[in-house]
């Protein structure tokens, strides 16, 4: 009887295990790239929106944005936020390499907006009532600032915006080095946690000041200039994921077949990409923060 017990909890916990795995590996670009992205933004912010931003948070997280970053992905299959579970990913036409607004952004029911570049949009919107001391009671101005955050990610992540057939690669099975894993995972995690294992130590804050380092004075200190170029908040996103999918073709796509294996040759071309587009998600996260919390807003939100 005993030993019934334990082996029929054991089966419950393994099952348990297995459904989390399950949950997490589907479009979700990982945690650790999240949380590099949130924390890259919130260091770029300026003093009055860095204050509206803490204020935003709950307690529990003393200030820090990407400890609530991958909290999107986590409720996206709550029956209460069930709505949200499309507006991680947009799905473009297969081998088409090109993104259009009107054309592809919409649920699988052909509901218009919703995808990410239209989630950031209504996002960014909220926050901008917010700033402007006009919202109303409809929005949660925490949540919002969470989706936002957590969509610039997203978009970021070039097989987040991917063909339609394969689901952004999600069913393109294939081995990382020696374990199983399909494409789109390969660029949410893979290539992020061999690069931890192989040149970090593991430690998340080593990889971040490398990254830090080249946009202050390093590598990508040039650019900054034009990836925060945007005259139109709402409009930018376009850019975003056009940007995604043409990099998801020249680089995610490129040369990969379903079933092959992975490793070297791939990790190292891939990185340098996705390290990029990690860091651009922060700097233009920050630049759309710092905008619609812009200090000629702060003195009304702080008196509301
Ligand atoms: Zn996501």
């Amino acid at each position: 009887m005993a030993s019934t017990f334990r082996s029929s909890t054991r089966t419950i916990l393994v099952l348990g295990v297995l459904i989390l795995c399950s949950v997490s590996s589907v479009q979700s670009w990982s945690k650790e790239g999240h949380i590099l992205t949130c924390r890259i933004a919130q260091s770029l912010l300026e003093a009055g929106p860095a204050h509206v931003v803490e204020n935003l948070l709950p307690d529990y997280v003393k200030g820090d944005l990407s400890a609530l970053c991958v909290w999107p992905d986590q409720i996206r299959h709550w029956y209460k936020y069930r709505w949200t579970s499309h507006l991680h990913y947009i799905d473009t036409p297969d081998q088409a390499c090109s993104y259009d607004y009107s054309r592809d952004c919409h649920d699988q029911h052909g509901l218009k907006d919703m995808c990410v570049d239209g989630a950031i949009q209504n996002f960014t919107s909220q926050l901008q009532h917010y700033g402007e001391g006009t919202s109303d009671r409809r929005y949660n101005m925490t949540e919002a600032l969470l989706f936002l955050s957590h969509f610039m990610g997203d978009i970021h992540q070039p097989m987040h915006v991917g063909f339609t057939s394969d689901e952004g690669g999600n069913t393109i099975d294939l081995r990382w080095y020696r374990h199983k894993s399909n494409l789109h995972h390969v660029w949410d995690r893979e290539i992020i946690l061999t690069a931890l294992k192989e040149y970090y130590d593991k430690n998340l804050d080593l990889l971040q000041e490398d990254l830090v380092k080249n946009i202050t004075n390093g590598l990508w200190h040039d650019d900054l200039s034009s990836w925060t170029d945007c005259n139109d908040l709402i409009a930018c996103p376009h850019k975003y994921a056009s940007e995604s999918i043409a990099l998801a073709c020249k680089w995610g796509y490129k040369g990969v077949k379903s079933g092959e294996t992975l490793s070297e040759e791939y990790f190292n071309t891939r990185l340098p990409i996705l390290m990029k587009r990690i860091v651009q998600g922060g700097v233009r996260l920050a630049m759309i923060l710092n905008r619609v919390f812009s200090d000629d807003h702060a003195g009304v939100v702080a008196a509301t």
